[in-house]
C-alpha cells in the first residue's frame, strides 16, 4: 500500500515511513493511495471472531509488504490482549436500538488506548527492523499523553518525553502519566500553559539540533495515519455484533480533531453498511458550523466540561476535503491556505455531498450535564461528559428509528468526576479494579521553567545513549 499527501506535492510513502513522519513535508496529510473493499459476503465471514482476529482482517491491506502477516497478528494479539474486557469494545443498551460502545476499557481509560497500544508496537518493529532510535515528543493537556506514554512503555527503540503544563491537569490525568514505570518514560511538568507546552514542541521539532544527530524526534498525534487505521476495526466490531453487515448502522461519535469519526466514514467506504454518520461536538463547533452553513472558521477556544475535544482546528477534517475535492491536492492547499486567513466556503455541490455524508450536533455544557443525569436515571448507567454528548447529538439527529444507533463511548466517568458532580449526581465514579491503587502509586516527573532551552537539554540528557 503506498500513501500520498493531501496537499499534493510530497512523495508517496510506504507504511513504514507514514508511520514515522506524521505530516507529509508539504504541509498534507498521508491517506492511502486507495482502500481496499470488502465484499459483503467478506465481512459475514467474520462473524464470531475475536477483536484481534478481525482487526487482522480489516488492517492488513494497510501494512501489507512492511509487515509480516505473522508479526502483525502477534502485535495485535498482545494489543488487544491488555484490554480489561474480553470483548475488548462491548456494547451497552441504552434502549430499544439505542447503544453505547465501550471504548473506554484499554489501561488508560480512554478511546485512545485503541490506535496507541498499538502505534507504540509498531513503531518498535519498523525502528528494530532499522536498527534505529527515536525520541517522541508530545504535549498533553490531559488524555493523550498518558495513552501516549502507555503504548510506549515496553518500546526499546523509543524513548518518550511528555510535557503537561504543571499543576493544570487533573490529578487523576498526572497520576496516569507519571505513575508508569520505565527507563524510556520520561514525564515534564513546565511551569506555563498547554499552549506553552506545546509552542516548545513545535519549536523542537522544527530545530531538532539539540540531539546532536544521534537521534530524531518522531510525533504520535492524532494526525498519524496509523492511528486512523487502528480505528476502523471498531466499526465492524459493532455492526458485526448486532446483525451487520445485513443491517446497515447508524454511528453518533464525539469529535475534536476528526480522527474517530473520519475512521467511521473509512468503514463504510471500505463496504460496511453505515446508514448514518454523526458528527457529535461540544461548544468548540466548527465542524458542526461547517456542516450547517458551508463556513469554516476557527473561533476562540472554549473550556468545557469534555476537554479532549475543546478543539479551535479540526486537523484530519482536511482528509476528507482532499475526498470531497475529488482528490485535488492543489485544490486542498488553495483552501487551507486562505483558511488560515479567514473564514472560507467549498463549493455548493461539494457541501451538499458533505451534508449526504455526516449529520452534527453542538452540545453545550448545560446539556451535557442534562444527558448525563437523564441517562442515568432512565439506565443507572454512568456516562463521560464526552461520551454524554454523543448520546445527546445521536438522539437530536437520528433519522430512522430501527437502525441501531450506536455512540461510541469514548472515555470512563471514574476520569471526569467534575462533570459527573455538575450534573448534579452525588454518585462518586470509581475508578476499574485495575486502576484502584492509582493513588498510591509512585510518581515520577520533573518540573521545569517555562523555558525551551531547559526543556531540550533535559531532553539532550536523558535519552538513552545520551
Ligand atoms: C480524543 C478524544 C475525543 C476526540 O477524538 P477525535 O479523534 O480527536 O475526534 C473524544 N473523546 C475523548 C474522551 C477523547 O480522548
Amino acid at each position: 500500500m503506498r500513501y500520498i499527501s493531501t496537499r499534493g506535492e510530497a512523495p508517496a510513502l510506504g507504511f513504514e515511513d507514514v508511520l514515522l513522519t506524521g505530516l507529509a513535508p508539504d504541509g498534507g496529510l498521508y491517506v492511502p493511495e486507495s482502500l481496499p473493499h470488502f465484499s459483503l459476503e467478506e465481512i459475514r465471514g467474520w462473524r464470531g471472531l475475536s477483536y484481534s482476529e478481525l482487526a487482522f482482517n480489516v488492517m492488513y491491506p494497510f501494512v501489507e509488504g512492511a509487515i509480516p502477516e505473522h508479526d502483525f497478528r502477534k502485535m495485535l494479539d498482545e494489543t488487544y490482549g491488555v484490554f480489561a474486557h474480553k470483548a475488548v469494545a462491548p456494547l451497552v443498551q441504552l434502549d430499544t436500538n439505542e447503544w453505547v460502545m465501550e471504548l473506554f476499557r484499554g489501561p488508560t481509560l480512554a478511546f485512545k488506548d485503541f490506535a496507541l497500544q498499538l502505534l507504540g508496537r509498531l513503531l518498535d518493529y519498523v525502528l528494530a527492523a532499522r536498527d534505529q532510535h527515536v525520541v517522541i515528543m508530545g504535549a498533553t493537556s490531559g488524555d493523550t499523553g498518558s495513552a501516549a506514554i502507555e503504548g510506549c512503555r515496553r518500546c526499546e527503540h523509543v524513548d518518550i518525553f511528555i510535557l503537561h503544563p504543571y499543576e493544570r491537569v487533573s490529578e487523576v490525568q498526572r497520576r496516569q502519566m507519571t505513575t508508569v514505570q520505565g527507563d524510556n518514560i520520561h514525564n515534564i511538568a513546565v511551569r506555563g500553559n498547554f499552549d506553552d507546552c506545546q509552542r516548545m514542541v513545535k519549536e523542537s521539532f522544527g530545530n531538532q539540533s539539540f540531539l546532536g544527530g544521534k537521534t530524531q524526534l518522531a510525533a504520535v498525534n492524532s494526525i498519524n495515519w496509523a492511528r486512523i487505521m487502528a480505528q476502523i476495526v471498531y466499526y465492524f466490531q459493532a455492526s458485526l455484533a448486532l446483525g451487520g453487515p445485513d443491517r446497515s448502522m447508524a454511528f453518533s461519535v464525539p469529535t475534536g480533531n476528526f480522527g474517530d469519526i473520519f475512521a467511521g466514514y473509512l468503514a463504510r467506504k471500505m463496504g460496511l453498511p453505515v446508514s448514518q454518520l454523526v458528527i457529535a461536538t461540544n461548544r468548540n463547533d466548527i465542524l458542526h458550523r461547517f456542516m450547517s452553513g458551508n463556513k469554516y472558521e476557527q473561533h476562540k477556544l472554549e473550556h468545557t466540561l469534555s476537554p479532549s475535544m475543546d478543539i479551535m482546528v479540526s486537523s484530519n477534517f482536511e482528509r476528507l476535503l482532499f475526498d470531497l475535492h475529488g482528490r485535488d491536492g492543489a485544490a486542498v492547499r488553495e483552501l487551507l491556505e486562505n483558511a488560515a486567513k479567514g473564514p472560507v466556503s467549498i463549493a455548493d455541490y461539494r457541501w451538499k455531498h458533505a451534508r449526504k455524508l455526516f449529520d452534527s450536533d453542538a452540545v453545550d455544557d448545560r446539556t451535557t450535564c442534562d444527558t448525563i443525569r437523564e441517562v442515568y436515571e432512565q439506565n443507572e448507567y454512568l456516562l463521560d461528559p464526552h461520551t454524554a454528548i454523543g448520546v445527546r447529538a445521536a438522539r437530536n439527529c437520528r433519522r430512522d428509528p430501527a437502525v441501531p444507533m450506536i455512540t461510541l463511548g469514548t472515555a470512563h466517568p471514574a476520569k471526569f468526576p467534575d462533570a459527573i458532580a455538575a450534573a448534579g449526581l452525588s454518585i462518586k465514579p470509581q475508578l476499574p479494579a485495575h486502576m484502584a491503587d492509582l493513588f498510591e502509586r509512585e510518581e515520577r516527573y520533573t518540573v521545569l521553567d517555562n523555558d525551551v532551552t531547559a526543556v531540550q537539554e533535559f531532553i539532550a540528557g536523558h535519552w538513552k545513549n545520551a
